[in-house]
């Protein structure tokens, strides 16, 4: 997985990317329709790849769902579970640690960390506070952390 093959699947898929380095973007990347405005300093990078692949989820929900999903990120209520957002985001932060382990021939549990806060914490609003709930949801689909699942990767 890299950057440049990364951006040339989306960009085969209509979805456009865009650097951004501005004091008005807090944001690592964000997705909006079929724009992903990702910060410049992750261009190039590996880890920026993955970001590209989270949005790319996003992208296509939004070009699924529509209205339903912009309503879950505008609205400032409900907060929590209720907002309803964790249901993209599981989606996408699943593909983020898909791509991660690609990216690190197995599932590190500082990743699947990193990702269980993305849903615990103020980032989405505390968009669905139950950790071991969020670690179980995000890892069902792939290899328990730290299990080696990069057999795969390590055979190149
Ligand atoms: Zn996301």
């Amino acid at each position: 997985m890299t950057w440049a093959a990364t951006l040339a699947a989306l960009e085969r898929e209509g979805i456009r990317v865009r650097p951004v380095s501005a004091p008005w973007f807090p944001f690592s990347a964000i997705t909006l329709g079929r724009t992903v405005l990702v910060q410049r300093d992750v261009v190039g990078t590996p880890r920026g790849a993955a970001t590209l692949l989270h949005e790319a989820v996003h992208a296509r929900d939004f070009a699924r769902f529509g209205i339903l999903l912009w309503l879950t990120y505008v609205l400032p209520f409900p907060v929590g579970p209720l907002s309803l957002r964790w249901l993209w985001e599981l989606r996408a932060y699943r593909e983020s640690l898909r791509a991660l382990r690609e990216l690190h021939g197995e599932t590190r549990p500082a990743d699947v960390a990193w990702a269980v806060r993305q849903f615990t914490g103020r980032g989405y609003l505390w968009m669905l506070p139950f950790p071991r709930l969020v670690r179980r949801l995000l890892v069902r689909a792939g290899p328990a952390p730290g299990s080696g699942g990069g057999a795969r990767a390590a055979q190149r």
